[in-house]
Order: structure tokens, then C-alpha cells, then sequence
């Protein structure tokens, strides 16, 4: 599933490609997504300059001015391709080098390029938000993302307060954070040393403050590499990242910590049924 920073390189490249180029054209192929696609959505584009590509937590924002816009979630598997005649861009899912074309379900056409979006699981969808109100309102059900100067300690004292849950759930839920999935929560909690499992209750405010920094260390590292490549992400050019080199705890069961002078091996364990990777040695 792309996280944050893979969606934030998504977003870059798709700004590159079509800002300011207009949508002549739209065919749907499958309304059945996450969310079905509301009835005239090829109808209200059309014509359409695309402004701006934004991004909002793991949203990407198709912005067209005067507060009219297309939002798009790339659910577990959404991609988007521009394909040429220069170069194959449809690159791979599940390491076929077929782009299956079943699953191109929704392409805009451009006047000399389309933008192909192909979901094999169909859990990312389209939104169209057409005024100020209806966008606020949409968003306000996410918490500040974890690389916003919102996200400070004294925010996180105020959300610590009479809650049990764990770190790393706590994390997890985009209310109260956003942007922050299962591989970067993994990360940040290692390279804060604290267990994965520790109630937010016990946390003192070094915890959070070390919780705060690595939050944003590890989100920005992951977009400079490109996001990290491992099961079906790819960036809209096709490149994949390479973040996933640079992990220190996610993926490593049954390897030595690489903290200095830590002698732990990493175990992987299962909190709220997601694979979660933890030194005992390290992380208290
Ligand atoms: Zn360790």
C-alpha cells in the first residue's frame, strides 16, 4: 500500500506531467471502486485545466481552481501512467511487465498524452469536492500530517491524555496523525527506541519529542529515495524507490539489530493483525 512519502513522489512526477494541461476527454471503464464513482464524473472534467496537483495526507489533489476539485486515494494498489511512444511507462504489478489492462479503469485524455489509472484491488477511488466547505470538511476528519509543524509536542501531550492504546496504533490512526502507515511506524518507533507495544500513557515527553523528530527524519528520507518500492508501488514514471534499502527494522526478522553495540535480533510480532518488527533489547 503507498504510504506518504510514495505518494508524495507520485504527486510530484503527476505535477510535472499535467499541470496546467486540460482534460479533453474522459473514459471510465469501471465505476466500481473503493467508492463508486458518482454518475457524471467524465461529464464535470471535461474541458477541465488541472491547476494544481496537491497533495493532503495520502490524497492526492486534483485542484482546478475556484475551489473545485478531484480527489484521488490510491487504495492498496492505484497507479497512474502516462504512456509514450519514448518510453514504457505501464510498468509492472506482482512483477508482470504487462500493464493489464482490465484494471485501467479510469483515462483522461490530455491533447498529447493520457493519464491511465489501473487498481487491481479497486480500494482506491475518486472524489469530486466543489467548494471550500465540502473540501474543509472532508479533510477535517484527518489529523495534522507528521511532517506539518502542527504535529508538535504540545499537540501530542493534549492527544496522549486519558487514552490506552499502544504507540504504535496510536500512530496509525489518521484522526489523530496523518500519513503515517505500517512500514513508517515501524521505523519511527525503532529509531525512537521505544517498544512498539508501550501504552501512550507511559510516554514521557523526551519519548514524544524523539517521536516527533524521527516522525519527520524517516517521512523525508523516504520521499528523497523515492518511496519505498516493495510489493506493487511504482512512482508514475515507473521508477521504483529505494527506501526500502534503508530500512532498519520493517522486513529484518531474525537479523541482528544495527544499532551500535546492541546485541538484539529482531523479532516480528502481530499488533491489531500488523506485521510489526521490534528489537526487545533497544525498544523499551
Ligand atoms: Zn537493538
Amino acid at each position: 500500500m503507498p504510504e506518504l512519502p510514495e505518494v508524495e513522489v507520485v504527486t510530484r512526477s503527476l505535477k510535472r506531467t499535467i499541470r496546467n494541461h486540460k482534460i479533453i476527454k474522459i473514459t471510465v471503464n469501471n465505476r466500481n471502486l473503493r467508492f463508486k464513482l458518482q454518475k457524471n464524473f467524465e461529464h464535470i472534467l471535461k474541458n477541465k485545466i488541472v491547476k494544481n496537483i496537491k497533495r493532503k495526507s495520502k490524497y492526492i489533489i486534483f485542484d482546478f481552481d475556484n475551489h473545485f476539485y478531484a480527489v484521488l486515494h490510491l487504495g492498496m494498489s492505484g497507479t497512474l501512467h502516462v504512456p509514450s511512444k519514448k518510453k514504457i511507462t505501464n510498468l509492472s504489478f506482482y512483477s508482470n511487465p504487462v500493464l493489464p489492462k482490465k484494471h485501467n479503469h479510469i483515462i483522461m485524455n490530455f491533447k498529447n498524452f493520457k493519464l491511465i489509472y489501473n487498481d487491481p484491488r479497486r480500494f482506491g477511488y475518486f472524489k469530486i469536492l466543489n467548494s471550500k466547505y465540502e473540501f474543509d470538511e472532508y479533510f477535517t476528519r484527518i489529523g495534522p500530517e507528521a511532517l506539518d509543524k502542527s504535529f508538535n509536542l504540545i499537540y501530542l501531550k493534549n492527544k496522549i491524555k486519558n487514552r490506552k492504546k499502544n504507540i504504535k496504533n496510536f500512530l496509525l490512526d489518521q484522526k489523530i496523525v496523518s500519513g503515517i502507515g505500517n512500514i513508517y511506524a515501524n521505523e519511527i518507533l525503532f529509531k525512537s527506541q521505544i517498544s512498539p507495544m508501550k501504552s501512550v500513557k507511559k510516554l514521557t515527553l523526551i519519548d514524544l519529542d524523539k517521536i516527533i523528530k524521527f516522525s519527520r527524519i524517516t517521512l523525508k528520507s523516504a520521499i528523497k529515495f523515492g518511496g519505498s518500492s516493495i510489493r506493487d508501488f511504482k512512482s508514475i514514471s515507473g521508477d521504483g524507490g529505494s527506501f526500502q534499502t534503508k530500512f532498519k527494522v520493517y522486513d529484518r526478522e531474525n537479523q541482528k539489530c544495527v544499532k551500535t553495540k546492541c546485541k538484539g535480533i529482531i523479532k516480528k510480532i502481530y499488533i491489531s493483525n500488523r506485521s510489526t518488527f521490534i528489537c526487545n533489547f533497544c525498544q523499551k
